[in-house]
């Protein structure tokens, strides 16, 4: 029997489960424009409301994925990817990249730039001067091939449906649903090609899943998709209650992952640690524990400090950076409260650092790589009045005086 959109959307919203066939004919009807968009908005809103089984999510994530271009890294040996749902003040993929490829875990990372309140691992990248993160596929598989790893954007057309797709949830009212959002990550992440996909799912304040119980149903989601086509998943759950690292905006965090490679103890560099390790129990089939072990032993050594080093002036990067911030705070925005920080906003605070001007406020805007503040305080931490919260870096004094009040309105101290 010849397909029908019409009847495919109203299986849908009866509750009816829907076949390969007539996923696959949605996906790619819509995709090359023979199904518009009322339609599939229709469908969209039918799997928001009914959501789909497991098998359905399975044939959605194929579908997209088979949509555009996939790359193909057999060549690399056993390769990881790492993918986070985007967080604030999270630089881990700059440390991890370097650990993973000491370690003998080849990482070929295909990253985006910031949007919103996160930032983007190329605008961190880009604020080692002079660091090209847009060569050519071709070349980067080189540089893995050399040196272990390689982070640049991706000027493939992976999953072009999912991009359609997701743009039409964004003005319908259908991102927030657990399939739709586990094949839509998936589908990117299986295009680009690894063997290991470690996934940070993050929960609270700015993330997308509110609650850890509802981050660990979509991370619990996405392993499910990932072992169907064959590939070994780890899930992290991010707490998003506050900035995982102490620095937000493209230099300051850059400037914090060499930190972890210097072997500076934080939350960031724990981070950069569990991330690693899963990577490395999962690649050489080893437990956690022992993987850790040597991912410690590994940062100790000094050898992935060195080898991100090496990956940045592989690409054209200064190591600047290396010996030091050379940017100094306009501002420091003190405490006039004696207190415990109970609460921060985590993702107002990733707006503000972005309307500083660390991140696009649209596409063809350019950032301002030195902007961003450096906090000194976790959940918990006791604070005197005085003591300094936030060392502002802005463009100017005026707007480091405009963004001050704000910045500290971010933080709750009881
Ligand atoms: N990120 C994605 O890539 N897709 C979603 O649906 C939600 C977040
Ligand atoms: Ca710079």
């Amino acid at each position: 029997m010849e397909l029908n959109i019409k009847q495919i959307i109203e299986k849908k919203a009866n509750k009816q489960e829907l076949s390969k066939q007539e996923i696959d004919f949605a996906v790619m009807g819509y995709t090359n424009g023979s199904i518009p968009d009322y339609q599939m908005s229709a469908l969209v809103m039918a799997i928001y409301i009914n959501s789909m089984t497991e098998q359905e999510t399975f044939y959605l994530t194929e579908s997209m994925l088979n949509s555009g271009e996939t790359l193909d890294l057999k060549k690399l040996g056993t390769t990881v990817d790492k993918h986070s749902t985007g967080g604030v003040s999270d630089t881990t993929t700059i440390a991890l990249a370097p650990i993973c490829a000491c370690l003998g875990v080849k990482m070929l990372k295909l990253s985006g730039r910031g949007l919103g309140h996160t930032g983007g691992t190329i605008d961190k990248l880009e604020a080692f001067d002079g660091y090209k993160a847009d060569i050519s596929i071709e070349k980067a598989i080189n540089l893995v091939q050399q040196n272990g790893a390689s982070m640049i954007t991706s000027t493939l057309s992976l999953a072009p449906a999912d991009k359609k797709i997701y743009a039409l949830r964004d003005t319908t009212a259908t991102v927030d649903s657990l399939p739709l959002i586990a094949s839509s990550v998936m589908s990117k992440k299986l295009a680009s090609g690894a063997d290991i996909i470690v996934l940070d799912v993050k929960y609270g304040d700015g993330a997308f899943m509110k609650t850890k119980s509802d981050a660990e149903k979509l991370g619990s989601l996405m392993k499910k998709i990932g072992e169907y086509f064959g590939k070994k998943v780890a899930i992290v759950l991010g707490d998003m209650s506050q900035p995982l690292g102490y620095n937000i905006g493209p230099k300051l965090e850059a400037y914090e992952a060499v930190e972890v490679l210097k072997g500076k103890q934080s939350n960031l560099y724990f981070e950069c640690v569990h991330l690693a390790s899963l990577c490395l129990s999962l690649s050489e089939d080893i437990s956690y524990e022992t993987a850790k072990q040597k991912v410690i032993d590994c940062i100790k050594s000094g050898k992935p400090l060195e080898k991100l080093k090496t990956m940045i002036t592989a690409q054209g990067g200064s190591l600047d950076l290396f010996n030091g911030l050379d940017i100094k705070p306009t501002m420091q925005a003190k405490s006039n409260k004696y207190g415990t920080l109970t609460k921060v906003h985590t993702k107002r605070l990733g707006e503000l650092v972005g309307l500083m001007g660390a991140v696009r406020q649209t596409v063809s805007d350019k950032i301002d790589y030195n902007v961003g503040v450096i906090t000194h305080h976790k959940l918990g931490d006791k604070i005197n009045k005085d003591d300094v919260l936030f060392d502002i870096f802005a463009k100017n004094k005026a707007d480091a005086e405009t963004f001050m009040p704000l910045l500290k309105e971010c933080y709750v101290i009881e």
